[in-house]
């Protein structure tokens, strides 16, 4: 390296944080470093990634904007210092390795699809790791599903048992190579390898015998469990009806849809209609299940997707998807690897006793899954990216928040679709999607993870904060752990996670819609108007409440949840009931017996779907509201039905008056439901004038109704509001965890004033 005299050169520091480490960024600043014939070094620190650089101006000039600009594609970037120093005259640019840091700050890298150049090796019969299931790079591979501690070290993975072989290491320590510092390098020398196991657990093969073996099993109709980055999958020939169907009868799942993994981006476009935005998320290294509208008569079996205007479809993302596509060159079900309502299975062993009943084969491999990720699930509304499900490539990567926690704090989030989130620093970590707390397995899953977040991150929780519902399981584990642990109001947790995932700040108007939530007053909510000012929260306006014979187990037959929404105005219609039932509901009703009063929109979603025969039965949580929002999108019918304000209490009798009559009239059930949904929006618009707040924020589970979320905004606009809806946080309890630990800054907030 040429030496310029001392005078002219110039040392700089540079502090970079976000998600920087796991992602390539070292080797980037080392061979950006070097191009400049610039001196010294790089390393992994708490805060991310320091860097210190020496050489002439111009070219440090140079190396900090290409610093800003060119770095890897998956590194985000949140805080970026610099600072001059005293020149050292190192002669070399070299890279640190990490060090032990007392707190850690660092971001968890997400698990990334295997890239392009590494596909390329895989298919190139000449290159030493031609069809090598774990080939990986440091721009792809798996990140969190193996960290066992941080900084993003390979001792601190699940190939620390793996040794390097004599090729390996010289990749990874050479900095010209694309695997240099790659954590999780292996080759069919030093690393992992798959086997194809049967259910007594016989290795029947190993290597490529086991993948064509496997390949052969899925094309004769069989049901095999593949290990993946996350967890397991089972998979079955998607273009064959009765293997889709064997599968449905196994895992006791009548209708609720199936995932499909497509070969190719073009593939996927001969089933589906896929808009550029789509085709962005599809084919990103986060390579979620992208919701899509699906196609007429293609050869995809229609139990795959019974009755759904959609597929969810992902590309292959681990190296073995490919591999198994690649012979297959047929799409295939894609779906958890789990008993249902339990958490995906991730180890071998715990896969022969979970999913056996499920699976003929079990493809799995010697590289451990530290921690489960499920696939994500996701779906462009508005011409924009919303989360459904936070798990694989998104979670646990951190939301930056405005400020710093004094303390940490812990939320345990809902009892559907759990989460739980952590607040360190000015991070907040909301965990992969865990799932519904009905079994013993989900809650031991749900204790699990938080407990992994919490020793990555070096955090003992000050605070836990928990849902009102004193039956949530989460709750109750929040109880069991900690003395007093932090009640949050259902709505107003949803409220403060859309006002996090906007970043815009209070007064505004909640519109928290969903299934159900513990009200303040003991009653179930879900149809609430709620004003969130600085202070809290004010329920300001909310829909009108009808009993719900039965309760809870009302939830699946639709047709009770009818029989309640009438009584509650004196109507009378038939519903099919045995005279006995009638009698039985009547006498519930009349007597309030287990008939709690809802007010939940998610409720009255089911009813009018029931009553207008489009779905009379939940198979699973949100089904006859998703069949109605498909029955509305096949209607153009611009009218609505009246309704009703009176202080605080939005009446809907009106609207189901007319929806008689319409069915009396024999209307058919598409116009009805798309009636059913421009009221619902104009609704919305109502409350807006009348509350006079601007900023109108659109949450809970109903807002993942593509044509109302899509309506209200519309109409929200037109009328000079400004509505504000989910992105990065799912608007359904899943974002639960993220507005629980809001509420508790907020709370912070409140006591240092
Ligand atoms: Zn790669
Ligand atoms: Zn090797
Ligand atoms: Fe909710």
């Amino acid at each position: 390296m040429l030496k310029l005299p001392h005078n002219k050169r110039e040392r700089r520091q540079y502090k970079i944080g976000g998600a920087v480490q796991g992602v390539g960024f070292r080797p980037f600043v080392y061979r950006l470093a070097t191009e400049h014939g610039l001196s010294g070094w790089v390393r992994n620190d708490a805060i991310g990634v320091i860097i210190e650089v020496e050489g002439t101006k111009a070219n440090i000039t140079e190396f900090e904007s290409l610093l800003k600009t060119d770095n890897p594609n998956n590194a985000k970037i949140s805080l970026f210092e610099s600072e001059n120093l005293d020149v050292q005259n190192d002669n070399a640019f070299k890279i640190i390795q990490s060090r032990d840091y007392e707190t850690l700050s660092v971001t968890i890298p997400s698990d990334l699809a295997v890239c392009s150049d590494c596909l390329g090796e895989m298919n190139d019969p000449q290159n030493r790791r031609y069809h090598y299931p774990f080939i990986n790079c440091t721009n792809c591979g798996p990140r969190f599903t193996i960290i066992t501690g941080l900084p993003f070290d390979r001792s601190q993975t699940t190939m620390a048992g793996f040794t390097k072989c004599e090729e390996c290491c010289a990749e990874y320590e050479s900095p010209s190579d694309r695997r240099f510092h790659a954590q999780p390098i292996a080759c069919s020398d030093c690393g992992p390898h798959i086997e194809l196991w049967s259910k007594d657990r016989t290795v029947l093969s190993k290597h490529n015998d086991a993948l064509m073996q496997a390949v052969e099993a899925v094309r004769k109709g069989k049901i095999v469990a593949v290990k993946g980055i996350g967890g397991f999958h089972l998979i079955a020939d998607a273009a064959n009806e009765d293997a889709v169907q064997l599968l449905r009868k196994r895992k006791a799942r009548s209708l609720k849809p199936f995932a499909l993994m497509g070969f190719s981006l073009e593939e996927a476009k001969r089933y589906c209609d896929i808009s550029e935005n789509e085709a962005t998320l599809l084919t990103s290294q986060a390579a979620p299940i992208v919701l899509l509208k699906k196609k007429e008569n293609t050869e995809i079996a229609s139990s795959v997707a019974p009755n759904n205007s959609y597929l969810g479809i992902m590309l292959p993302y681990a190296p073995l998807h490919h591999l198994l596509l690649q012979e297959l060159k047929t799409p295939i079900v894609a779906t958890s690897g789990n008993r249902s309502n339990e958490p995906i299975s991730t180890d071998e062993n715990e896969a022969l006793e979970t999913i056996s009943e499920i699976a003929d084969l079990f493809l799995v491999h010697n590289r451990p899954i530290q921690n489960h990720s499920d696939d994500s699930i996701v779906r462009i509304i508005a011409g924009r990216e919303m989360v459904l499900r936070r798990g694989r490539g998104y979670a646990p990567l951190p939301i930056q928040l405005k400020g710093k926690t004094t303390k940490s704090i812990l939320a345990v989030g809902s009892h559907i679709k759990n989460t739980a989130a952590l607040a360190v620093e000015d991070q907040l970590i909301v965990s992969p999607h865990i799932g519904d707390l009905d079994t013993l397995k989900a809650c031991e899953g749900h204790e699990k993870l938080i407990h992994t977040l919490c020793d990555l991150y070096g955090s003992k929780p000050d605070i836990v904060v928990c849902d009102k519902h004193p039956d949530y399981r989460s709750t109750q584990m929040a109880r069991a752990h900690h003395n007093s642990p932090f009640p949050v109001q259902h709505h107003y947790a949803h409220a403060l996670s859309c006002l996090l995932d906007n970043s815009i700040s209070t007064p505004a108007l909640a519109v928290a819609w969903d299934g159900t939530g513990y009200g303040d007053d003991g009653t179930i909510w879900g149809g609430e108007f709620l004003n969130i000012t600085e202070e809290g929260y004010e329920r300001s306006y909310y829909f009108r409440p009808f009993p719900l014979p039965g309760g809870e187990a009302a939830l699946k037959n639709l047709r009770r949840v009818v029989y309640g929404l009438l009584y509650e105005f004196g109507a009378r219609r038939s519903l099919g009931f045995t005279d006995q039932d009638e009698a039985l509901l009547q006498d519930a009703l009349t007597k309030n017996i287990n008939c709690p009063l809802t007010s939940s929109v998610g409720r009255l979603f089911d009813a009018v779907s029931a009553l207008i025969s489009v779905c009379t039965e939940n198979t699973y949580e949100g089904e006859a509201a998703m069949m109605l929002e498909f029955a509305a999108m096949k209607s153009n019918t611009e009218d609505h039905y009246e309704f009703e304000v009176s202080d605080e209490i939005v009446d809907w009798e009106k609207m189901i008056r007319q929806i008689l009559d319409d069915l009396d009239n024999e209307i058919i059930a598409f116009d009805i439901a798309r009636k059913f949904h421009n009221t619902l929006s104009n609704i919305i618009v109502d409350i807006a004038r009348k509350s006079g707040e601007k900023k109108v924020l659109l949450t809970g589970g109903c807002f993942q109704n593509k044509l109302l979320l899509e309506r209200t905004i519309e109409k929200l606009r037109n009328a000079g509001f400004e509505p504000y809806w989910h992105h990065n946080i799912p608007p359904n309890d899943g974002g639960i965890a993220a507005g629980q630990v809001m509420v508790a800054l907020r709370e912070q907030q409140k006591e240092r004033s």
